[in-house]
């Protein structure tokens, strides 16, 4: 992969700007980093990198409101820490918070919830700096099919400077997780999507056990703890041995063993399987949501129409045992509600999450070829920063917005001053007379 030429640190919106037309001024392509936590080469570039690590915080707060406005570097750690602080939260919010706030949404990061979106639903208003250097803002008010594309933009329609957040007050979540046959949670799939605010559950390809999160909203003004409702937040030192020791050293010594041993995978996933064990605890929101994840991974992951979930897992549960590298990392199940994002992945249609994962350095592309070829089955729409092969026909096929997203892109980036590698794979070059917008 191209290193980039140039790598800026930009402060203010004026040195974003000025890196954006500087870069234009010497025929360089540009891209904003995020965290770097995507599994595809969607940020990279051989032109110049603009690291906003130094373009972090939160500028304005109406806590009456929840109107929120954050610079586009902010990490979401250090967001939920500020939102925190002010009684605030992110409503809804994926597994890691190590991403900055504009990458994540450039994906179309979610977490999980029948009833909720992904982030990029959260987003009231966004702030841009285009290819010509301009600063222009849009929300569903102001520019309207900007903000559309924006939202959820793949970095390919300019710098977002600031984004302004719907929060919601701050909340306690209840985490209940046990292991339930995976028979079971498959026939009752819906019913526990509907029944929980944010439902998941993992399943060890080679196992019968799935593990089922269910987290809910305790309701504003119970406290959890002993005197309040039944649920205790989690001792410190109880965190650390089921977070960090069991679920990263414990497991990545797993790993590490079964990469040594391949054959020995599949009895290593079935102990995995057998050790889940049950827990309940309540804690601020942000802190239920997001867990360390130390073992190292590849992933892909599609969203699928719900009611596909049944004939993928089916498919899965059927053809992984066959496959000549067996598989280490369990299979993740979210949900989200349908939203009008042009390239968000649950668009116009109630979604499941499925995502997989192998180790890092075991073998991975039969699995997800096989995964790829099941989920083509029934519509599926890749994550943006996890693993896939598609490209523009299929895309376009798959996405009723997608012609509209390149239009605007062809309106604000006409000679692909944000364009990349990828972005020529997932939405065509729009300076090859053969592909045209
Ligand atoms: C361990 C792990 C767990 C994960 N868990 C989840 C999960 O629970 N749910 C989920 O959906 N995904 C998850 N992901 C995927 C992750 O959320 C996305 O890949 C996300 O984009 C990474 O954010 P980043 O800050 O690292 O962005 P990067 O990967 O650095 O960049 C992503 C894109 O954003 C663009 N970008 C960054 N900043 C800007 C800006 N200011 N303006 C315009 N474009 C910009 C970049 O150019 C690039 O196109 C996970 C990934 C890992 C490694």
């Amino acid at each position: 992969m191209a290193a980039p030429v140039r790598w800026c640190q930009p402060r203010t919106e004026a040195e974003i700007s000025a890196a954006v037309k500087d870069a234009a001024a010497d025929g360089l392509p540009v891209r904003a980093l995020g965290s770097g936590h995507s599994f595809t080469s969607i940020a990279a570039t051989a032109g110049v990198a603009l690291d906003l690590s130094r373009w972090t915080g939160i500028t304005a707060a109406d806590t009456q409101t929840g109107l929120v406005t954050v610079r586009s570097g902010t990490t979401l750690r250090t967001l939920n820490a500020e939102l925190g602080g002010l009684g605030l939260a992110m409503a809804n919010l994926g597994d890691i918070d190590a991403q900055t706030l504009a990458g994540a949404l450039s994906t179309g990061t979610h977490g999980t919830g029948a009833g909720l979106g992904g982030l990029a639903t959260q987003v009231e208003a966004l702030d841009l700096v285009l290819a010509d250097g301009s600063l222009v803002t849009c929300s569903a008010a102001s520019r309207p099919e900007l903000f559309a594309a924006a939202q959820i933009g793949l970095g390919a329609l300019g710098v977002i400077t600031s984004v302004t957040l719907r929060c919601v007050p701050s909340f306690t979540l209840v985490a209940d997780e046990r292991p339930v046959p995976v028979d079971e949670v498959l026939e009752q799939f819906d019913s526990l999507a509907a029944a929980n605010d944010h439902f998941e559950f993992y399943w060890f390809p080679y196992g019968r056990q799935a593990l089922v999160k269910r987290n809910n909203r305790l309701p504003a003004g119970l406290a959890p703890g002993p005197h309040g409702q039944a649920v205790a937040a989690m001792p410190g030192w109880r965190r650390f041995w089921e977070f960090e020791v069991m679920e990263n050293t414990a497991f990545g010594t797993l790993c590490r063993l079964g990469r040594a041993r391949p054959p020995l995978i599949p009895a290593l996933n079935r102990l995995s399987s057998a050790a889940l064990s049950s827990r309940s605890y309540a804690d601020v929101s942000h802190r239920v949501f997001v867990t360390p994840r130390r073992v190292r991974f590849v992933e892909s992951e599609y969203a699928v129409p719900r009611e596909s979930l049944l004939h993928v897992l089916g498919e899965l549960r059927r053809q992984v045992p066959r496959l000549a590298d067996p598989v280490m990392f369990p299979v993740e199940v979210r949900v989200a509600a349908a939203d009008d994002i042009w390239l968000s992945t649950a668009y116009g249609r109630d979604t499941a999450y499925v995502a997989i994962h192998q180790y890092t350095g075991l073998p991975y592309r039969s699995y997800f070829d096989l995964f790829e070829s099941i989920v083509a089955d029934v519509a599926g729409r890749p994550h943006w920063g996890k693993m896939h092969t598609l490209g523009t026909g299929r895309l376009r096929a798959l996405y009723p917005r997608y012609d509209e997203f390149r239009r605007v892109r062809a309106e604000v980036d006409p000679e692909a001053r944000f364009g990349n590698a990828y972005l020529t794979q997932v939405l065509g070059d729009p300076l090859r007379p053969a592909d045209p917008p």
